[in-house]
């Protein structure tokens, strides 16, 4: 079993992590933010709760996102690990989250946080990409697809740019997002579970050093 939470600010590198994470690890990606644009697609209640605070890059209510990471962690596939994306993040939802797996009798082996620099977060974000088909992530400069116009994880042709990445959203994701991460690093702090990452290096290597914490976990 391995229970892991990959924290950071948007545009870190918590998705293009987590999708190499998951093909070397194989446990389940539970990113929130991709259960929300999930339900958004569907126009599900949820999504149809959800969309408004995601569209002012305001975070969505702590009762409705610990209520379907609850729901998420129950599921059988949990049961080799899971890797957390975008959860927690207030410090609400990090205790939400100690109660949640304490009945499901479950625990955190490490918490990776990556560091990156705000100004470099503000250029990933503007040129992100993401695969329709299997939400592959991809840069403009920084990350293209090794072939133009195919996914190199499912051969997908037809990409997106998402919506808050729009630059008026991106300051109020930021600023929301750095106040209401501080006291979730110190919760795990303390708990001796934070290993920090420093992720303004390139996406291969940044990947070898998320390996070097996570091959002693396992
Ligand atoms: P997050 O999930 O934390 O919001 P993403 O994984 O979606 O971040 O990455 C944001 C953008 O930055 C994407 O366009 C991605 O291709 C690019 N990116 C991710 N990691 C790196 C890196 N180490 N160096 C350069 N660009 C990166
Ligand atoms: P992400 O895909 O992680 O960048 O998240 C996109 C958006 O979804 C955020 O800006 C929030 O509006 C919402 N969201 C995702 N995860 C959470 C969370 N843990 N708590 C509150 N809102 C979230």
């Amino acid at each position: 079993m391995l229970n892991l939470i990959l924290m950071g600010l948007p545009g870190a590198g918590k998705g293009t992590q987590a999708e190499r994470i998951v093909d070397t690890y194989h446990i389940p990606h539970i990113s929130t933010g991709d259960m929300f644009r999930s339900a958004i697609e569907k126009q599900t209640t949820l999504g149809i709760k959800a969309k408004s605070y995601m569209d002012q890059g305001a975070l969505v209510p702590d009762e409705i996102t610990n209520g379907i990471v609850k729901e998420r962690l129950a599921e059988t596939d949990t049961k080799v690990g899971f890797l957390l994306d975008g959860f927690p993040r207030t410090l609400g939802q990090a205790q939400a989250l100690e109660s949640i797996l304490k009945e499901l009798h479950k625990s955190i082996d490490a918490v990776i946080d990556i560091h990156v620099e705000e100004s470099v977060l503000i250029e990933r974000l503007a040129g992100r990409f993401i695969c329709r088909t299997c939400g592959a992530t991809y840069h403009k400069v920084n990350h293209l697809p090794k072939v133009e116009g195919t996914c190199d994880r499912c051969g997908g042709h037809e990409f997106y740019q998402r919506e808050d990445d729009k630059p008026e959203t991106v300051k109020n994701r930021l600023s929301v997002n750095i106040e209401s991460s501080a006291p979730i690093l110190a919760f795990y702090e303390n708990q001796s579970l934070l290993k920090k990452i420093d992720g303004n290096r390139d996406i291969e290597n940044v990947f070898q050093d998320v390996k070097g914490i996570v091959d002693i976990k396992k």
